[in-house]
This record gives structure tokens, C-alpha cells and sequence, in this order.
């Protein structure tokens, strides 16, 4: 098992972490592409699209002449704050939560962390905040009861 599971390259400029993207996980833990069930990607800076999410409207060109959104004095712009509200909502994740602990604890820190919010109850490895599912050994987890209706799970229940 490897010791360090994310790598600086798979924090997307937004602060996504593609680490814990069911797409990555999938392409990189091998499970097989499915049309419309299983995608396959190997992260946004991997795969220079630098930012999904927010760069098509970037006046920093977000990725290029920026690394991370809170070098940006606008943060969190009007994309940014919408992807937030979106995953916040959905996932139980906040991409400016996490640029802030970047910008304070530096990556290291954030790296370690989001692996131990991350992490395989079952067998270590990671969880996808999509999906709670681990697309290692096919953990999958589960809502618990009382949490907000609209996460779909929460990572690493204690
Ligand atoms: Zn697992």
C-alpha cells in the first residue's frame, strides 16, 4: 500500500482534491470504463484542463497564471462560490475549505489530512467524496442517519 496517496499534482486549482473523484478513482484503481456508468479521468491538472469548473470565465486564467484560487483576491468569485454551494450541499465538501487550509497549513498538512478523512474504513485506501464508495476493495459507505439529507454520504464515519 502506498504511504502517500494524494500527491500535490491532484489538488486542482479550485482545491478539488482529483484524489477523491469517483472518475479518478476508478481510472487509476482500475475498474473498468462503463459508458454512462464509469468514467475515467486522470485529474484536472494531469490532464491540463487546469480547472474544470471555473478557468472557462478565469480573468487569471486560473491554472496558468495562477496555481490555487486564494492567491486570487476575488476568491471565492461568483463560479467558485457556486461549485462551493453545489458541493458543500451535495458532497459535504467545501473547495474554499480546503484552499484555506492549503493557503494556512501548506499542502503537506492538507494532503495528510484529506487522507485520513479519506480513508478506506475497510481496507485503507481512499473513498470517493462522489459516491462514498472504494474503488479498491467495493467498501461502500453509508448516509448516516440524522446527517443532512442532502449529503449522499459522509467520509470515514467514526
Ligand atoms: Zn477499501
Amino acid at each position: 500500500m502506498p504511504t502517500q496517496k494524494f500527491t500535490p499534482e491532484l489538488i486542482a486549482p479550485c482545491g478539488m482534491n482529483c484524489g477523491i473523484c469517483k472518475a479518478y478513482l476508478a481510472y487509476s484503481r482500475g475498474v473498468p470504463y462503463k459508458k454512462g456508468e464509469v468514467t475515467h479521468c486522470s485529474g484536472c491538472l494531469v490532464r491540463n484542463k487546469n480547472c474544470a469548473f471555473i478557468k472557462r470565465d478565469c480573468p487569471k486564467e486560473v491554472g496558468k497564471l495562477i496555481r490555487f484560487c486564494y492567491e486570487c483576491a476575488e476568491m471565492p468569485c461568483k463560479n467558485l462560490a457556486k461549485i462551493d454551494e453545489l458541493y458543500s450541499a451535495r458532497y459535504g465538501m467545501s473547495m474554499v475549505d480546503n484552499l484555506k487550509e492549503i493557503k494556512a497549513k501548506g499542502m503537506d498538512v492538507f494532503l495528510k489530512s484529506q487522507e485520513e478523512k479519506y480513508r478506506c474504513p475497510s481496507c485503507g485506501d481512499v473513498v470517493s467524496v462522489h459516491d462514498g464508495k472504494c474503488y479498491a476493495c467495493s467498501y461502500q459507505g453509508e448516509k448516516p442517519r440524522g446527517s443532512n439529507p442532502k449529503h449522499r454520504w459522509v467520509p470515514n464515519p467514526k
